[in-house]
């Protein structure tokens, strides 16, 4: 019989396999794209580390899709106008704004092993290696931070946000709050939260619980006898205390709330306990932040951010909840086509841990350069930023015109002009300006109680001595007292 698909898959195939690249074409695209990664770490320091010219960036729009292959060449030149050189560079070592993480070079690496090899890492079956891989990386953070390796479950998630949305969805479930019991059931934090936190209870649903703002102390940390106060009037209210919100490292401040006492109230109380440590987290392998972080591991749940603090390209976080069952219960779930995939007993599937089936292989972008650099390199790089935190704090200080903020608990400076007789946010306006504009620099600003501040990040692997040193000397200049010959000093401007 004449099967009439034939004779047209001949053509086709051909066609198709234009998607195939020879060994020639990958050397090519790979020494062109090699020059081109060369060129930019060598120009990066050289940029400012913002820059802004909306149409030089809108030329993405107007290059449009090809219709037919273009030259890497080409695509390159036009990446390099529009995407490398507009807007903020996170890659850059003056980037103190936010919080920072940097992109050390072998995550990139790992990204394209990842994406050579196409590896599913959802479930054990389709790829044994690269789920072992991804819970190893779960259970070495889970040690260090403190908890029971062993009862620990977690997934490696796109970033902190998508880490808390697991988090919140499983203590719902967990504390089996029903929709009905929703109104009854009460939230605590404190000014000092991360504004995802609040919004992942809104995206599960949890927005009709009760919310308690909790005082803060001096150092914007958590009031632990005003928590314990408000979960009493709540219980004798009739109401259901449920989940407490905090933070190792607020994003604001970078304070870490009383863990330790936290733990304490939560276990006579019976709430879940939720710490976000998005930022701060991976100070807990440095031997002088362990009794502050003390608490940590009693939390029900927890985020950490890769993406920050072990300075892996954005796109990396991780949710830890303490006990697997609760991790498991909220997202396994089956099908019939997924008959044939068997899963050990004893290495969980990421699959079975969160909403997301297929999924990128991020193991191997954070477990490259853990492997490439070893754990030391990170502890000591986490160390200098802690020490530069440190060091900014002590030395404006003693800038007559400036008032800073808490003693950093981790590597975030708050500081701000006194306010004379003037009023003090325009100032601090014109000083934050003249900052972004020197461009060797970019820092950020916050509202604290009201008031404007200027804030200091350091947490990128490029940030060093020289950043943040330049940064207090444009602060001189700024408050005038080492007068015009010292501005005259600064390094010229960048181009
Ligand atoms: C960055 C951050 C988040 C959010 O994480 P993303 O990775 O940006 O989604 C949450 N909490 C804190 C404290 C953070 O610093």
């Amino acid at each position: 019989m004449h099967n009439p698909w034939r004779s047209q898959l001949e053509k086709l195939e051909k066609q198709a396999r234009s998607l195939e690249t020879t060994p020639e074409t990958r050397a090519t695209w790979f020494q062109q794209i090699q020059q081109h990664i060369e060129a930019y770490l060598e120009g990066l320091p050289h940029w400012p580390v913002r820059e802004d010219q909306a149409e030089a960036a809108a030329e993405i729009k107007s290059w449009g899709i090809a219709t037919q292959g273009q030259e890497l060449t080409d695509i390159l030149a036009l990446l390099h106008r529009t995407l490398e050189r507009q807007g903020l560079k996170p890659s850059s070592g003056g980037y103190l704004a936010y919080i920072p993480g940097g992109g050390v070079f072998p995550s990139a690496l790992g990204d394209l092993l990842a994406a050579v090899g196409n590896h599913y890492a959802g479930f054990f079956y389709g790829s044994p290696a690269a789920v072992r891989m991804e819970n190893l990386l779960i259970k070495w953070v889970a040690e260090f931070l403190g908890f029971d390796g062993e009862a620990v479950a977690g997934n490696l998630t796109s970033g902190g946000s998508y880490a808390s949305l697991i988090a919140m969805h499983t203590a719902r479930e967990a504390m089996d709050l029903q929709p009905k019991d929703q109104h009854l059931a009460v939230v605590y934090h404190s000014s000092q939260i991360h504004h995802t936190a609040l919004k992942s209870l809104r995206v599960v649903g949890l927005s009709n619980c009760v919310f308690r703002k909790i005082p803060v102390d001096a150092a914007y940390r958590l009031s632990a006898p005003a928590l314990r106060q408000q979960i009493e009037a709540d219980q004798q209210a009739g109401l259901r205390p449920f989940l407490i919100l905090c933070s190792a490292g607020s994003t604001d401040v970078g304070a870490v709330d009383p863990l330790a006492d936290i733990a304490q109230i939560k276990e006579e109380y019976g709430l879940w306990m939720h710490v976000d440590a998005a930022y701060g987290g991976f100070f807990g392998l440095l031997a002088e932040i362990k009794p502050l972080f003390k608490g940590i591991e009693k939390a029900d749940s927890l985020i950490i951010d890769p993406h920050k603090g072990m300075f892996i390209a954005l796109g990396t976080g991780m949710v830890l909840v303490r006990k697997k069952e609760w991790l498991l219960q909220a997202h396994t779930s089956t099908a019939n086509y997924l008959q044939d995939v068997i899963s050990p007993e004893d290495e969980l599937s990421p699959a079975d841990l969160s909403p997301e089936l297929s999924k990128h292989f991020r193991g191997l972008r954070m477990w490259l350069p853990l492997q490439l650099f070893g754990e030391q390199a990170f502890r000591q790089a986490l160390q200098e930023k802690l020490f530069l935190a440190r060091w900014f704090y002590e030395e404006i200080n003693i800038i007559p015109d400036i008032e800073v903020g808490p003693f950093p608990d981790l590597s975030v400076v708050l500081f701000r002009l006194k306010p004379r007789d003037t009023e003090a946010n325009p100032a601090n306006e014109a000083l934050l300006k003249f900052i972004q504009a020197d461009g060797r620099v970019w820092i950020s600003s916050t509202l604290l109680d009201g008031g404007f501040y200027l804030r200091l990040a350091v947490l990128h692997f490029r940030s060093h001595f020289e950043h943040v040193s330049h940064l207090v000397e444009l602060i001189r200049a700024f408050t005038g007292q080492t007068a015009s010959a010292k501005q005259s000093n600064l390094p010229q401007k960048l181009t």
